[in-house]
């Protein structure tokens, strides 16, 4: 990760020795490999998920592609890392989000009691990239947009807390709400509000969505 930081430092450097200097091995963190794209690249990915496959195939595929992420980076934590605490470690998570460019996330409110498998977690994403793309291309609509985050939150608290987490976006400028919100419980707690991407409908979209890929697939190496 230092590695990481010290690229990033580098963007802000008017001087082009740095890309000269720059480390000439690949960057990584714990056993995973880490790779940078630029945010508009990612944009235009949304935006062929978004038109090819529907809106809620390409928030799961989204999502799922946080989840992954946010697991890795909770694992090499806790692998690298002896945190002696829980207080101390919980928002290493955040700070990861930050260095990897996705957003820089702040912590509200945090509640973790392993003893009672109390889990409950608020706060934000002040700086989403994918609410920054979304505007762009989309301008303000009618939804919380910010779903890799949400996979990535959802993903470090699984990982971290050892049962499985469930993440919500409470609020999202990308449908025109004034701040960024999320909130973070155990999945069995969420009952009726249970997070939409969870729900069946989404995964059956997903199922709909992709079943036809091999085939066309199939059809082009011919
Ligand atoms: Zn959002």
């Amino acid at each position: 990760m230092k590695d990481a930081e010290r690229k990033m430092e580098a963007a802000g450097n008017s001087s082009p020795a740095w890309l000269a200097n720059a480390p000439k091995q690949r960057t990584s963190f714990g056993k995973s490999h880490c790779v940078m794209f630029d945010a508009d690249a990612i944009g235009n990915l949304r935006k062929e998920l978004i038109e090819n496959l529907g809106w809620d195939a390409a928030r799961g595929i989204l999502e799922r592609v946080g989840y992954q992420s946010g697991r890795n980076d909770a694992l090499a934590l806790r692998q690298r890392y002896p945190w002696p605490s829980d207080e101390e470690r919980s928002p290493a998570g955040p700070r990861l989000d930050h260095l990897e460019g996705i957003a820089c996330v702040g912590v509200r409110r945090i509640e973790i009691n392993r003893a009672t498998g109390k889990f409950h977690m608020t706060g934000s994403w002040p700086d989403s990239y994918e609410a920054e793309q979304h505007l762009k291309l989309y301008g303000p609509g009618d939804r919380a947009v910010c779903w890799t985050l949400e996979g990535y939150t959802t993903g470090f608290a699984t990982e971290f807390f050892g049962e499985k987490i469930a993440g919500l976006e409470t609020s999202c400028r990308g449908r025109g709400d004034p701040v960024y919100g999320f909130e973070l419980r155990p999945e069995r707690e969420w009952g009726r509000r249970r997070p939409p991407a969870l729900q069946e409908p989404e995964r059956r979209a997903l199922q709909r969505a992709l079943r036809p890929l091999p085939a066309r697939h199939d059809r082009q190496r011919v």
